[in-house]
């Protein structure tokens, strides 16, 4: 039987938090589970935020250029569509 590790009151249900004393039941496999999640999380947190910093400005104004050259020529098909058709 499981017992509260807090308490030591059975914990038959396997309840993670304990009915008695509202403590977490099975505390330290709990945690060791907790540690190992939250130490992959924090890793991946860790290379989003090193593949963000390694863009380098000479890479950002490149995509800003790409997109305003992208805008402009929808703009200038957009107006060339509507010269053909005022043609017609
Ligand atoms: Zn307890």
């Amino acid at each position: 039987m499981k017992k509260c590790v807090h308490c030591d009151k059975p914990n038959s249900e396997g309840w993670f938090y304990c009915r008695s004393c509202g403590n977490k039941a099975s505390e330290p496999m709990y945690t060791t589970q907790v540690v190992i999640r939250d130490s992959g999380w924090a890793t991946a947190i860790r290379k989003d935020l090193v593949d963000f910093s390694t863009i380098t400005m000479e890479d950002s104004i490149k995509s800003v250029q790409n997109n305003i050259m992208k805008e402009n020529s929808k703009k200038w098909n957009e107006r060339a569509k509507k010269a053909w058709k005022q043609g017609d």
